[in-house]
């Protein structure tokens, strides 16, 4: 028991020195479900796998997670593959700092799971994933050589993976770094657009919002977002096409904020003319969620809906691109609930980063079927459609939103792919078979 708490309070540092001090360079935690339950790559990381197995509130039955101590600059680095039933778990790669391998482990478990909800709530026939690479405070992050030796490696762990994991972009990683990591594997989205990808996804993003927003108000009994006031939090790449776009639906006015007054100037440039309230704030400022208007917009950071704002909002309708805005899903969730507010869930709105990246290597043509389908009234996956459908069955069910959501995503989770079938779950028990962690640089036998 002494020692569950010791590896679990290290820092993600201390993890690493224990690990090299054992010689472990990678290890794994995958769910044996003859067993049912999480079994580890060494026994000395058993504590871990306990850990995991008691947990209830991020471990899902994820089916593995892959680790990697990087050979330069001493990185932890981590695939955490949720659910392969509809495909190869698909999401992106975070560069964060962790106070302690609990924090570090939680968070790919949650990010994995929600990419699974993402993934199969737009229909994509892909599973969920995430990857988390935990910063060492004794290097640099912003040094372009430590960056690039990082996600080099990273692209090779996730090459030894055999594509049960196919990575992407994420907070804290950018287009080059992407790049890098495209050097070193296949199993990548996301890459440069002049290396064939698909590119910045944002104006797809600041679309699918709209489709989410108007789903809300024909819940209402409206039929368009025309005379609506909007607030808008946050004029950033998603906040910017959105206000355009709202313009264009012909919204009576629209109220925004911004932090930096760099981009409030830019939005100022940009729509002239237009009925655009847009300030500079402070960062605590909240002023954004007591303002009168029919819809809030909220495009700038997580974890903005919580006990402190939730009161003060006036609108009717929350509809933004920001992810995980919820601070605590189910308590905020519920408080938005009881007080009549209609949250459209960000992971159903904010959908088209991951679409717009997830087929690239199906190529690209004019006004893409399978990227519009997605805006569409009718296609039963479409933002719109299932906006609707979540919200119908909350008033239904008496339930909020998000849980309404997620309980059909995990439905649709569970389909296996019509082609490949629940492959994932056999790569990963090749990894195991091949004991993929004696491998530097795994070959398939
Ligand atoms: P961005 O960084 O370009 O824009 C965010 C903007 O919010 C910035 O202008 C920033 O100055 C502002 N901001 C930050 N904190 C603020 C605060 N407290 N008050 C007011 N403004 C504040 O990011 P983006 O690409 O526009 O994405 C916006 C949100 O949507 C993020 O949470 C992102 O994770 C999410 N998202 C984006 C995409 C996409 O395609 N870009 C896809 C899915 C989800």
């Amino acid at each position: 028991m002494k020692q569950i708490k010791t590896l679990l309070q290290y820092s993600t540092q201390e993890f690493v020195e224990y690990l090299k001090s054992h010689k472990i360079r990678r290890f794994y935690f995958v769910y044996d479900s003859k067993n049912k339950k999480i079994i580890s790559s060494h026994k000395i990381l058993n504590p871990v796998a306990d850990f995991i197995n008691s947990d209830k509130r991020d471990f899902n039955l994820h089916e593995g997670l892959f680790f990697q101590v990087t050979k330069n600059y001493d990185t932890l680095q981590g695939a955490f593959v949720h659910r392969t039933n509809r495909g190869q778990a698909a999401g992106g790669v975070r560069y964060w700092s962790y106070s302690n391998m609990e924090d570090y482990l939680r968070d790919g478990l949650r990010l994995a799971k929600g990419m699974t909800h993402k993934n199969a709530l737009a229909g994509l026939w892909w599973g969920g994933g995430k990857a988390v690479m935990a910063h060492n405070p004794a290097f640099n992050k912003n040094d372009p050589a430590i960056r690039e030796s990082i996600y080099k490696e990273f692209g090779e762990l996730i090459s030894s993976l055999n594509g049960c994991y196919v990575t992407a972009e994420d907070v804290g990683t950018n287009v080059t770094d992407m790049a890098n990591v495209y050097s070193k594997t296949r199993f990548t989205t996301c890459i440069p657009f002049e290396l064939g990808g698909s590119g910045n996804p944002s104006i797809p993003t600041a679309k699918g919002v709209i489709a989410g927003m108007k789903a809300a108000v024909k819940f209402l009994s409206g039929d368009t977002l025309k005379g609506k006031t909007v607030a808008v939090q946050g004029a950033g790449n998603v906040g910017i096409p959105l206000i355009k776009y709202l313009f264009e639906e012909k919204v009576k006015k629209i109220i925004a904020v911004d932090i930096s007054s760099e981009n409030v100037e830019r939005a100022k440039k940009e729509f002239p003319d237009k009925k655009l309230n847009i300030n500079v704030v402070d960062v605590n400022d909240l002023s954004i969620f007591s303002t009168e208007c029919d819809i809030l917009a909220t495009c700038a950071t997580g974890a903005v809906l919580n006990p402190a704002t939730i009161p003060l909002i006036k609108a009717k309708i929350i509809c933004g691109a920001a992810n995980n805005q919820l601070e605590d899903p189910g308590k905020d969730g519920n408080a938005l609930f009881k007080r009549g507010i209609i949250y459209i869930p960000d992971f159903l709105t904010n959908r088209m980063g991951i679409v717009n990246c997830s087929n690239e290597q199906y190529g690209y043509v004019n006004n893409d079927p399978f990227i519009e389908r997605h805006f569409s009234k009718d296609w039963k996956h479409s933002i719109y459609k299932t906006a609707l459908m979540v919200l119908k069955k909350s008033k239904k069910k008496g339930q909020q939103t998000g849980k309404v959501a997620v309980k059909i995503a995990d439905k649709l989770s569970k389909e296996n792919h019509p082609v490949f079938g629940h492959r994932g779950r056999k790569i990963i028990n090749s990894l195991v078979e091949n004991k993929w962690y004696e491998n530097d640089g795994f070959k398939m036998s």
